[in-house]
């Protein structure tokens, strides 16, 4: 079996990938806060996590992967209670904004999806072990967690809280602190504000506790993948290893993946930047949101995106690339009496690709062999050299790596089947007027009529005149 690598933010180094358990991957994902609509730069890290799970499965594991939904945090409360309404109303309408999106970038489901506000008492019993354990204390009806407890605070993030933190201020409820590095795990009740009861009275939970109850409830005190943006490393990733492993004394993930951010004009995209797009955005002006997946994937994950408009369209032109012989595939003939060497290039495709998988997900290199496939079997075709069943070894070949990339099916994305005239060179065009002719002449009426037909499904008009044929797009 190829052996697969990921830098893991944990040490910081490429490490081999061994599972748990053989053949299974637990992977766990830190999700969407449910209080609005997400911008492209949250969907860049549910790709990539989309894409790491496709390729442990095409590199032939089995992947259970767990997603959380915040419906419970700061805005969410404040949105509530401006319009009156529940939490769950409130979050609901966002909640299903959140899977419409997945669904546009065509994002495959993960085997859950728990809400927080859903598993409190789970949470509730977590921060009662770490009070038992002397990991956390009360103050004010709120719990903290004691920094000083854990001698390994840091170990993910590398952060100097010493350095970071001196003399920071500390936020209005969470005056009782007993150091200002300490961080919340309950919060107590504010009037008015939605709460749950636990043994400390009235309160609702901090946003880290809900990663770690939720990932142990369905993963394990242990498992495989912890992933999320870079920006989850400080101070997200490093508190729930510190809860966790403070009651467990175990590790909770083995190894951690952190995407790079999506930026702007060199600028993160983020809600408070008011630089982002939500996917309705770039709907609107006219994008295709199947050359955006296009483009997220062909930037490897631990490298920043620049995300500007020339550069979808850098990726549509490489999307047409593949349509077009995807089209000419379809189109051509399978005449050749020699042997081809189609086979051999399917087989070096799928070693190429699952290759580049292993190294650290290194999605740019995957999509390198598949233009190297495309522009291999484009020759064939074009020198005529396409054999029996070439066709569907082609075809096969390229839909097994979709398995991985999602994109390359145009008809799944709501397109024709088939490239778009305006996507055809005249060359192109011309090739299969001429084949139709050819059929013509040779009074192959079923394939000649199918070939005016595919051509008229791409918008071009064939007309027979005593010069031969002639033809024009629409
Ligand atoms: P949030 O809904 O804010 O909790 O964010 C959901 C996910 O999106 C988190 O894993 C963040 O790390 C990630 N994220 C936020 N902004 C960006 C960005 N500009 N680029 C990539 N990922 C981001
Ligand atoms: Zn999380």
């Amino acid at each position: 079996m190829t052996e697969i690598r990921f830098w893991n933010t944990m040490g910081r180094a490429l490490e081999t990938f061994e599972p748990l358990e053989p053949g299974r991957v637990r992977v766990y994902t830190c999700g969407p806060t449910v209080y609005g609509e997400a911008h492209l730069g949250n969907m860049r890290t549910f790709l990539f996590e989309d894409v790491l799970c496709r390729a442990l499965e095409y590199l032939g594991f089995g992947v259970e992967q767990v997603m959380n939904l915040t419906d419970v945090e700061d805005k969410i409360i404040a949105g509530a209670v401006a319009r009156g309404v529940t939490l769950r109303e409130f979050t609901t309408p966002h909640e299903a904004a959140f899977f419409r999106d997945l669904d546009r970038l065509h994002i495959r489901r993960a085997a859950r999806y728990p809400r927080a506000t859903e598993h409190v008492p789970e949470m509730v019993d977590l921060i009662a072990r770490l009070i038992e354990s002397g990991h956390a204390y009360q103050a004010d009806g709120s719990i903290f967690f004691r920094i000083e407890s854990d001698a390994d605070y840091g170990r993910l993030s590398g952060v100097d809280l010493a350095a970071a933190r001196r003399g920071e201020r500390v936020a209005d409820d969470e005056y009782g602190k007993e150091d200002v590095r300490d961080f919340v795990l309950w919060k107590a009740a504010k009037e008015d504000e939605p709460s749950w009861d636990s043994p400390w009275g009235p309160g609702r939970p901090g946003w880290h506790i809900e990663c770690s109850a939720m990932s142990m409830q369905y993963l394990g005190e242990t498992f495989d993948l912890h992933c999320g943006g870079v920006d989850n490393i400080f101070p997200h990733h490093e508190n729930e290893i510190a809860q966790s492993e403070s009651v467990t004394g175990r590790p909770l993930a083995r190894y951690w993946l952190h995407s790079e951010h999506l930026l702007v004009d060199g600028r993160k995209m983020s809600k408070s930047l008011g630089n982002q797009y939500t996917l309705d955005d770039l709907i609107e002006r006219g994008l295709d949101l199947r050359a955006v997946r296009y483009l997220l994937l062909s930037v490897h994950y631990r490298q920043k995106v620049n995300f500007t408009f020339a550069s979808v369209e850098g990726a549509a032109a490489a999307l047409r690339r593949i349509d077009d012989l995807r089209f000419r595939l379809d189109h051509a003939r399978e005449r050749s009496v020699e042997r081809s060497d189609l086979r051999g290039q399917a087989a070096r495709l799928a070693e190429e690709f699952g290759a580049a998988l292993a190294d650290d997900l290194n999605t740019s290199a995957a999509l390198a062999a598949l233009h190297r496939f495309v522009r291999d079997v484009n020759v064939t075709v074009e020198e005529d050299r396409l054999g029996p069943g070439d066709r569907e070894v082609a075809r096969s070949a390229l839909c097994e790596i979709d398995g991985v990339l999602g994109v390359l099916h145009r008809e799944e994305w709501g397109g024709a089947a088939l490239a778009p005239s305006a996507g055809l060179g005249e060359s192109e065009i011309e090739t299969l007027v001429a084949e139709r002719e050819a059929a013509r002449q040779a009074r192959d009426f079923a394939r000649s009529d199918a070939l005016r037909e595919r051509l008229r499904e791409v918008g071009v008009q064939v007309e027979d005149t005593a010069a031969g044929p002639r033809w024009r797009r629409e």
